[in-house]
């Protein structure tokens, strides 16, 4: 039986993304991933985690129109705008779209996030929880699982925002696997390493290079490698075993005394800076998919 996991990253960039058009980026959109269960070919289920500015686009330009008649989820990280923006025109989309059949509207979006990022969205989405109908939350609790079919997904707590998590995605097919969906974090979380480390594949927020959490409540690359994080995680890139490495995601650059790097730029001083990492941290592309069996 062909079984496999794909995670593709929708977007990658922060709220600045249309700066990067300076620097020659054509297209962008804010931080957004899919995850896709499939089995024959056929989609089992898609996991979209959060839904800011360009996820649409995004969507469109990586997946198939069939992707609007597959079973869909969301997982919310946290309540900033930049995470959400289009969660409920997304869901206008999926559920008013009409199939072969024009009697074929689908039931609300479930929207799993916790307590408090649901008074976030409920604020910007009101329509979609209440007259729309087109939008259901699912509360989560951090630290306690939930079981989407294959998957087990635990929101880790950080401290970035009131009820912000990460999350732990863990799963098995021939292989055991795990893959972070580590945005966006202000204090990187240690304390959780043991269920974080050797993971297949780890997304990672860095808004800048330096080191400025405690100014603008995002972690850069120099507390990834300061903290001790990114060595306790013990990633590997081997792509033949399916383990991909760290992406650094989210990245702005905006804020540091230089100003904005290209991708390209970020990851040749990365590797000339902390060449004992290079070889197994990369910049995300926006689309880029990983495969899992
Ligand atoms: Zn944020
Ligand atoms: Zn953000």
């Amino acid at each position: 039986m062909n079984n496999q996991v794909i995670y593709r990253q929708i977007n990658k960039d922060y709220a600045y993304w249309i700066e990067k058009r300076r620097l020659g980026q054509s297209k962008g959109g804010q931080v957004a991933g899919l995850l896709s269960h499939q089995v024959e070919g056929q989609v089992k289920q898609n996991i979209l985690f959060d839904a800011g500015l360009g996820t649409i686009e995004g969507l469109a330009d990586s997946c198939a129109d069939s992707f609007w008649d597959e079973p869909l989820l969301i997982f919310i990280t946290h309540g900033h705008v930049d995470h959400h923006a289009e969660l409920m025109i997304l869901s206008e989309i999926y559920c008013q779209r009409r199939g072969r059949d024009f009697r074929d509207v689908r039931s609300p979006l479930p929207v799993f996030c916790t307590g408090e990022t649901q008074q976030h969205l409920f604020n910007t989405h009101r329509y979609g929880y209440t007259a729309g109908k087109t939008l259901h939350h699912r509360p989560l609790t951090p630290e306690t699982p939930v079981q989407i079919g294959i998957f087990r997904i635990t929101p880790i707590p950080v401290d970035h925002f009131e009820g912000a998590v990460i999350y732990l995605i863990e799963f098995e097919l021939k292989r055991r696997h795990k893959i972070i969906i580590g945005w966006d974090t202000t204090t990187l979380p240690l304390q959780q390493i043991e269920h974080l480390c050797q993971p297949s594949l780890a997304l990672l927020e860095t808004t800048t290079w330096s080191s400025l959490a405690q100014e603008i409540g995002h972690s850069g690359v120099e507390d990834l490698i300061t903290t001790g994080f990114l060595a306790q995680l013990q990633v590997q890139f081997q792509p033949e075993q399916e383990r991909y490495g760290a992406y650094l995601v989210h990245y702005s650059g905006w804020e540091d005394p230089w100003g904005m790097l290209t991708d390209a730029q970020l990851k040749d001083k990365f590797d000339e800076t902390f060449p004992e990492f290079a070889p197994v941290v990369r910049v995300a592309e926006r689309g880029q998919c990983w495969s899992f069996t």
